[in-house]
């Protein structure tokens, strides 16, 4: 059963202040598995690239969405686990992650320095769900990687028609199958967060949800800063 999902709550949002005072804010929140409070700002001017490369060392990772035009940046702490569950204290975040016209967050360093460079399966299971007026992108330490929603079944053959979250989850049970692993191989570390990555990145090319990207020393670089901003390609 798919969790009721309430609309989201935008007077908790703090109004505007450039992204660089929510940066030092942002900054010294600490734990990356500790619990900590959703202070939601509304960002005062454009986010440049190196300012989101800046916050790939912070100890919490960072999510932007839009809210009634306006850009929104969340810190997440609970990564992997919670920050997008519709019944934890996200839910206001988690709401407009489904129908925001953006939304994007940092993959900062794993432990083990993997670079976690596409959707992590918990991220796949809401990228699937959001609206079609939903742009997904993925903060990393090597650039900016822009996802859309599937567009191709596991065998490459072209979605016909819009995949619910049933058929998604069918699909997973399926690359699962072929693959030989399950979500219990994960929490055991038989397979490590490089493989888990390795598995996601696949999942969601056979998918056709990977859309674009750039490292940070492409050109390509700032055209995704510009739709991350909110700002229409010409
Ligand atoms: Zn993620």
């Amino acid at each position: 059963m798919t969790p009721e999902i309430h609309p989201p709550e935008p007077t908790k949002i703090i109004p505007r202040l450039p992204f660089s005072d929510i940066m030092s804010i942002y900054s010294r929140f600490s734990g990356k598995w500790s619990r900590i409070p959703l202070l939601e700002y509304e960002v005062d001017g454009p986010i440049t690239a190196n300012q989101l490369r800046t916050c790939l060392d912070f100890p919490i990772e960072v999510a932007l969405t839009e809210n009634r035009g306006q850009l929104i940046a969340s810190p997440i702490g609970d990564a992997y686990t919670t920050h997008f569950d519709p019944l934890n204290s996200y839910e206001a975040l988690s709401a407009r992650t489904l129908t925001s016209r953006l939304t994007a967050h940092t993959h900062n360093k794993a432990d083990d320095g993997v670079v976690v460079d596409t959707l992590s399966f918990v991220d796949l299971a809401w990228a699937v769900r959001v609206s079609n007026q939903t742009s997904v992108f993925v903060i990393h330490e090597n650039g900016i990687t822009q996802f859309q929603k599937p567009t191709t079944r596991l065998d490459g053959t072209a979605l016909d028609e819009e995949l619910n979250f049933e058929d998604a989850r069918n699909m997973y049970y399926e690359f699962q199958q072929e693959k030989g692993f399950t979500y219990m191989s994960f929490v055991t570390g038989e397979i490590g967060v490089d493989g888990q990555t390795a598995l996601a990145r696949e999942f969601a090319q056979r998918l056709g949800m990977v859309l674009t990207g750039a490292n940070w020393d492409e050109p390509g670089i700032e055209a995704l800063v510009r739709k991350i901003n909110l700002q229409e390609e010409e």
